[in-house]
C-alpha cells in the first residue's frame, strides 16, 4: 500500500544518472558565477540582459524574442509559442532585490577618527549579522548634470573591503539581557570607509575641520569626480564582499548573498532560454521591491507589466484584449522558501514544510495570521501543475512557511492574481534565508530549472 501514501522524494535519489549529476554540477557552477557578479537589482537585471543578448533577444518585441526593462531594476522578457496571445501566456516571476543596508542620502560622518557612512537597512534582515563582516559598496551615483557613475567596490581582490565593527565581549556583557532589537540599533550599522586624515599644510594654522571624513571626500573626488552633494542622487547599498561559494566536503550546497531571489531569476531565465518549441508564449516579470512591500514604479504593484504585456500584444498580435490574455494565463510566482532549519525543526510544522534537496517548493498559500493577505491558489491549477512535473519525474514538495502563527510572509503572487490567471508560489527552499550568506541546494537549483522549463513547455 506504500504507494498510496504521499512523501517527497530528495533530488539527489532522483538524480543519480552521469549525465544529470554533470549538468547539475554545470548549473550550480554558472549560478555561482551569476550571483557572485550581480549583487544589486540593477547588476541582476544587467546580467539577465547581457545573457538575452548572447541569446539573440532585442530590446523591444520587434522580433520574436525580445524585453523591456525599467530603470535597470525591473524587467519583462517574452518569447512568442506556437499558439496566440489570446489562448494567454505562460509567466514566470521573481524579484530581484534582497535585502542590504543602504547609504543614507547624507551618509558621511566622523567620529574619534573613524570615517564611516551611515546606512538605512532594507528589507527584513536580523541587524546582528551584518557586524563584523566584509561588506562591498555597489551602486550608482547620479551628477546633477545627468551622468550615472556606476560605483562596485570591494570585489576584487586588489579592492579594498568595508565594514562594520562590533562592539567587543569585553564591554557587552549586560547585553545579553537585552532583547535583539534593543541590543543591536539600527542606527549603529554604520560602515567604516577610512581612517587617514588630511594633514594640516605647513602654511595652515588650524587641523581642517573633520579631517578623515574630508580625505574620504578627496578619494571619492579622485575615483568618480563626485562632491559630498552628489551622495544625495546616489543609489549605494552594502552588501557582502565576495563571490558565493559550494559549501560543504561534497559541494551540495551554495553558499551566498542574495539567493532570494536571484535563484529564481536565474532558473527561470535558463528555463525560458532552454525551452523547447514552446506551445505558448513564455514570459518572465523580474519585479524589484519586493523586499519591501513591492510598491515603487519598479514593484509589483505598479503598472509595469501591465505596459508591457500590452506592448507585446501590439507589436504580435494588435487585435488581443490584455484581459483575454491575462484570463487565459497560466503563472508561477518563483521565489524562494524556507527550508526545514536541521537546529530549528520546532518552527516549522514538519507535515506541511519544505525539505532542503527535495526539489522545488510549492506554496499555495502564503500570508499570515489566517491567511491574511495570500493568493490561495486553485486547486484545478496545483493538479495540473503536480500533473506537468510528475510526468517529468521532477522533485517537488508542497510546503507552508512555519507552523501556523508562528510563521507567514508575503510574495507576489496577489499581484499576479488580480489580473485574473492562475498562478501559485513555486521556489526552492533556503537555509539562512535573508541571511549575508544564504543557503541553496545545488539538487534544488537543478529541479527549480528542470521544472520551470517543463512549466514553459507543457501543452
Ligand atoms: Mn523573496
Ligand atoms: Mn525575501
Amino acid at each position: 500500500m506504500d504507494e498510496l501514501s504521499s512523501s517527497s522524494k530528495s533530488g539527489c535519489e532522483i538524480y543519480r544518472s552521469a549525465e544529470d549529476r554533470a549538468a547539475m554540477a554545470a548549473l550550480a557552477n554558472d549560478y555561482i558565477t551569476y550571483i557572485s557578479d550581480c549583487k544589486t537589482e540593477r547588476e541582476a537585471v544587467a546580467g539577465v540582459i547581457a545573457r538575452l543578448k548572447e541569446a539573440g533577444y532585442s530590446e523591444g518585441f520587434g522580433t520574436d524574442r525580445g524585453w523591456q526593462a525599467l530603470h535597470g531594476k525591473a524587467i519583462f522578457v517574452a518569447r512568442k509559442g506556437r499558439r496566440p496571445l489570446a489562448e494567454g501566456i505562460r509567466l514566470i516571476s521573481a524579484h530581484t532585490d534582497s535585502p542590504r543596508l543602504d547609504l543614507k542620502q547624507r551618509p558621511l560622518q566622523e567620529q574619534v577618527g573613524v570615517g564611516q557612512a551611515k546606512t538605512h537597512y532594507y528589507g527584513g534582515l536580523r541587524k546582528y549579522q551584518w557586524f563584523a563582516r566584509a561588506l562591498a559598496l555597489h551602486g550608482v551615483i547620479v551628477t546633477s548634470d545627468g551622468k550615472t557613475i556606476p560605483v562596485s567596490l570591494g570585489e576584487k581582490d586588489t579592492d579594498p573591503v568595508f565594514t562594520i565593527a562590533d562592539l567587543l565581549p569585553h564591554l557587552s556583557h549586560k547585553d545579553g539581557s537585552l532583547s535583539l532589537s534593543d541590543a543591536f540599533d539600527a542606527e549603529k550599522l554604520n560602515v567604516i570607509l577610512g581612517h587617514e586624515p588630511v594633514l594640516k599644510g605647513e602654511d595652515e594654522e588650524k587641523e581642517p575641520k573633520d579631517p578623515v571624513k574630508t580625505r574620504i571626500l578627496q578619494l571619492l573626488n579622485e575615483k568618480y569626480g563626485i562632491r559630498e552633494d552628489d551622495l544625495i542622487s546616489a543609489e549605494l547599498e552594502a552588501v557582502p564582499a565576495g563571490p558565493a561559494r559550494h559549501v560543504g566536503l561534497d559541494r551540495g550546497i551554495v553558499g551566498g548573498y542574495g539567493q532570494d531571489d536571484r535563484i529564481c531569476v536565474y532558473t527561470a531565465l535558463r528555463a525560458l532560454l532552454e525551452a523547447e518549441d514552446p506551445e505558448y508564449a513564455c514570459c518572465l516579470i523580474f519585479w524589484d521591491k519586493e523586499e519591501i512591500g513591492s510598491d515603487g514604479s519598479t514593484g509589483a504593484s505598479s503598472r509595469f507589466f501591465q505596459y508591457c504585456v500590452e506592448d507585446m500584444a501590439a507589436a504580435w498580435e494588435p487585435e488581443t484584449p490584455f484581459r483575454k490574455i491575462m484570463m487565459n494565463t497560466k503563472a508561477l510566482s518563483g521565489d524562494v522558501h524556507a527550508a526545514v532549519d536541521p537546529d530549528w525543526q520546532d518552527r516549522h510544522e514538519l507535515k506541511n514544510s519544505a525539505f532542503f534537496g527535495h526539489g522545488v517548493a510549492f506554496c499555495k498559500f502564503t500570508g499570515s495570521r489566517g491567511k491574511y493577505g495570500a493568493n490561495d491558489a486553485h486547486p484545478e491549477y496545483i493538479g495540473w501543475m503536480r500533473g506537468v512535473l510528475d510526468a517529468r519525474n521532477i522533485p517537488w514538495q508542497m510546503a507552508e512557511l512555519g507552523k501556523v502563527d508562528v510563521g507567514g510572509g508575503g510574495t507576489v503572487a496577489l499581484f499576479l492574481a488580480a489580473y485574473g490567471m492562475d498562478v501559485v508560489d513555486a521556489g526552492p527552499a533556503l537555509l539562512g534565508m535573508h541571511s549575508p550568506f544564504e543557503l541553496s541546494s545545488v539538487p534544488d537549483i537543478y529541479a527549480t530549472k528542470l521544472a520551470y522549463q517543463a512549466f514553459f513547455e507543457a501543452k
